[in-house]
């Protein structure tokens, strides 16, 4: 299980941002950084509703 940003796709709205401050932070110029792996199955569930929210679908959960 594996969460990246895209950030030829991520646009800085920081949806992902708002919505999960443990997992998503911002740079300098307002996109969108993983600070950490999800762990627990509450933080995968939450990863995986970022994924849906992000409207430029740039937020990837690979399941490998
Ligand atoms: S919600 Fe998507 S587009 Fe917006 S900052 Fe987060 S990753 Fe980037």
């Amino acid at each position: 299980m594996k969460l990246k940003v895209d950030k030829k796709l991520c646009q800085g709205h920081n949806r992902c941002v708002v919505l999960a401050g443990d997992l998503f932070d911002a740079d300098d110029d307002g996109y969108a950084f993983i600070v950490r792996q999800p762990e627990t199955e509450e933080e995968i569930q939450l990863a995986r509703r970022i994924v849906r929210a992000c409207p430029e679908r740039a937020v990837i959960l690979s399941e490998d």
